[in-house]
């Protein structure tokens, strides 16, 4: 395993930042995770550009363009070339003493590293989800490096044995602790819009797109809490989950045995055709 830090590639053990890196001290940051599967990285351009514009929401003056150029050697120096593979990416404001305004003039931290990884075509899992507070902050739009909230919510829902956490704000869903959310209900595809309540997430502009091709009518709407007994179908998406039929959300049963929903299983499908086309650019 090697790892990319600020323009050296690395083993582990020598990948060094400093204890005042402002990601350190305050999260002051953005990630990326993307994968590579068959046919190159999924979606890096649309993940690469969700990092360049996160990176101008907080002020963070750097181009992933050098990230794009380092990823290769990156996934050679790894012996990933040619094999499915996780990519995670962060950068942060850089190293500077302790205050809260942004420092001028200091370069960004940068790393990246890649690990083995991979992903069924589609996913076997039937999700169980829980409900809890969304005590997250109003920018959920920036892919900030600072989890808590997130983390803290799907530990809960490992403590309760499900599989993730679908948050509720004002008695609305926003979305999963690492995930968006969908339902189906009449044969029509619901999901948060893509406010500052949530993380826009690739896979489901993918399964937005992919509903558009499939003349699945959407509405973009956040559901209530209360409505969720009412809906048909519901389903997680994701970079690593891509599309997860749900079983259980909170007290209510969509399915007590191995059954997908209609749209659900077509979106899985649709989904995994798209790994045997070139998504990268
Ligand atoms: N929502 C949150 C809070 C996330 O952390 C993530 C991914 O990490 C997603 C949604 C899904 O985003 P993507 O499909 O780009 O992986």
């Amino acid at each position: 395993e090697k790892v990319y830090v600020n323009g050296e590639i690395v083993s582990p053990e020598n990948a060094k930042i400093s204890v005042f890196d402002r990601g350190f001290l305050f999260g002051d940051g953005i990630y990326e995770v993307m994968v590579q599967l068959e046919n190159g990285v999924f979606y890096k351009k649309a993940h690469l550009d969700r990092l360049q514009d996160n990176l101008k929401k907080i002020g963070i003056d750097y181009n992933v363009e050098e990230i794009d150029h380092q990823l290769q050697p990156l996934l050679k120096a790894s012996d990933l070339t040619e094999s499915s593979c996780l990519i995670y990416i962060q950068v942060t404001r850089g190293t500077a003493p302790r205050k809260h305004s942004y420092p001028k003039g200091i370069p960004a931290s940068v790393m990246m590293y890649a690990l083995p990884y991979s992903l069924p075509t589609v996913n076997p899992k039937h999700m169980k989800a829980i409900l809890e507070p969304d005590f997250r902050w109003h920018r959920c739009d920036i892919k900030s490096i600072s989890l808590l909230g997130n983390i803290m919510a799907n530990e809960a829902a490992m403590s309760a044995n499900s599989d993730e956490a679908a948050l509720v704000r004002d008695g609305m869903i926003s979305e999963g602790s690492h995930t968006n959310i969908f339902f189906v209900k009449n044969g029509t595809v619901i999901t948060h819009p893509a406010d500052k309540h949530i993380l826009n997430g690739i896979t489901r502009m993918i399964a937005l797109k992919l509903c558009n091709d499939l003349d699945i009518p959407v509405i973009e709407r956040p559901v209530a809490e209360n409505e969720i007994e009412h809906m048909d179908e519901a389903f997680f998406t994701g970079t690593t989950t891509q599309v997860a039929s749900i079983a259980q959300l909170g007290d209510h049963i969509f399915y007590n045995n191995d059954q997908v929903g209609d749209i659900t299983k077509k979106l899985q499908e649709s989904f995994a055709q798209l790994r045997k086309k070139d998504t990268a650019n």
